[in-house]
């Protein structure tokens, strides 16, 4: 009857009910972007932490002393496993050598300490040094992978103050704090205050967890919903937003934009099919990203046509990277079409005028660009300084 349930007893239910509503969770995000595969190793490891709790409370029969074995087990499995799927989501991960190790060397001292020489308490010492060092040692390699992300440096630090809430909690678990007292310790309101706290802190670490997944999962989709998925550049839409941002910033100036189209593109798709054409596109994406530094914003605002915004750079400079680029494209060779054929592209290029709008500035070069397309194709045409951006008074390179 519920009104016969102690305190103890509820504990005993809460504790794997919540980490099972954690780990439930932990697969369902899993489900919605299987890439983040480190979501299975917190998913295992708050299961793992469930079976550890319910078979502590499953009463076998005691000459069996199983229930410490198993329940042993399943909390450094837990362990391993939560380590192992936070270094994950860092692109980190433990050797297995580590992880195998441990749990022999652990499941050891269980061994010992349960069969040959019965000590509850070296058990639970044990198994709390065990918790905390991994996870000091998971915040440690985490400390320099916070990539200026709030929910990482949340992260970090409720991982460092679990990690060290196991060497506080270990001597307390051994303290007697009613020596009077005839109920036996597992059975106290001390007992029960110390489960307590460790449920607190499993649901904390549990939801900055499922904080951590689900910003990730976000920030996967607005990649995706920012990304070409031909050219793995940037789309339109999102160019559009970085280049405000780049502009809005002063440190940005000087700022240079090139437009580029490549020539004859129809008459490759005519010729060659679509897919062909498709690999003409894959490839000039491929060379612009691997030309850009950090801060530059690549994207392609549709069909053949692609943009690369320069920070830092004045419009001298950038001619001679576009001009590096166009002959890098009319040098490379597609298995797809005819190897005698030359892939071609013109390009415009505008510099940055203050407070004008990225629609101005794209307008700009895309002027430039139909210039150099007018002028014959295949070449860079950029603004002579102090001169407005009309076809008449273009430099021809
Ligand atoms: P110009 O030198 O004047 O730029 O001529 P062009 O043939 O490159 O220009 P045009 O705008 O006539 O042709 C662009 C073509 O690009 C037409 C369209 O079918 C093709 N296209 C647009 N998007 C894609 C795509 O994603 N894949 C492929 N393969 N072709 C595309
Ligand atoms: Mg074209
Ligand atoms: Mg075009």
């Amino acid at each position: 009857m519920a009104a016969n349930i102690t305190p103890n007893q509820l504990i005993e239910l809460i504790i794997p009910t919540i980490t099972l509503v954690f780990s439930l969770s932990f697969a369902c995000a899993w489900v919605y972007d299987k890439r983040l595969r480190y979501l299975l190793f917190l998913a295992a490891s708050f299961s793992a932490f469930a079976l550890g709790s319910i078979a502590q409370v499953a009463h076998l029969p005691d000459e069996w002393r199983l229930n410490a074995l198993i329940s042993a087990s399943f909390y450094v499995l837990s362990t391993q496993l939560l380590a192992e799927g936070i270094l994950r989501r860092a692109g980190l991960h433990f050797p297995v050598s580590m992880h195998s190790l441990t749990f022999a060397l652990v499941m050891g001292c269980m061994y010992y300490f349960s069969y040959v020489a019965s000590n509850l308490l070296v058990r639970i010492y044990i198994l709390n040094l065990n918790a905390g060092l991994w996870m000091l040692f998971s915040a440690a390699c985490l400390r320099k992978r916070c990539n200026g992300r709030i929910i990482n440096y949340i992260l970090f630090w409720v991982l460092l103050i679990c990690g060290v809430s196991f060497f506080v909690r270990t001597p307390l678990t051994v303290i007697q704090p009613l020596p009077h007292s005839t109920a036996p310790f597992g059975q106290t309101i001390f007992w029960v205050l110390l489960q307590l706290s460790l449920a607190l802190m499993g649901a904390v670490l549990g939801l900055v967890l499922l904080a951590a997944a689900m910003s990730d999962v976000i920030d996967r989709l607005i990649l995706e919903r920012d990304r070409d998925s031909l050219t793995d550049t940037l789309n339109r839409r999102a160019f559009e937003r970085l280049a405000g941002h780049r502009i809005a910033d002063m440190k940005s100036y000087p700022l240079a934009l090139i437009a580029f189209d490549i020539d004859n593109f129809k008459s490759i798709n005519d010729r060659y099919g679509h897919a062909a054409g498709d690999a003409v596109l894959r490839e000039f994406g491929a060379i612009l990203r691997a030309a850009v530094r950090e801060k530059d914003v690549v994207g392609r605002l549709g069909g053949e046509e692609f943009v690369l915004l320069l920070p830092g750079t004045d419009g001298e400079f950038a001619y001679r990277i576009a001009e590096r680029l166009r002959t890098v494209l009319e040098s490379s060779r597609f298995d797809e079409i005819d190897a005698a054929l030359c892939v071609t592209t013109s390009a415009g290029i505008a510099q940055y005028r203050p407070r004008e709008a990225v629609a101005a500035l794209l307008a700009r070069a895309d002027h430039l660009l139909y210039a150099a397309k007018r002028a014959g194709r295949n070449r860079v045409l950029t603004e002579a300084s102090g001169q407005r951006s009309d076809a008449s008074t273009l430099d021809v390179a």
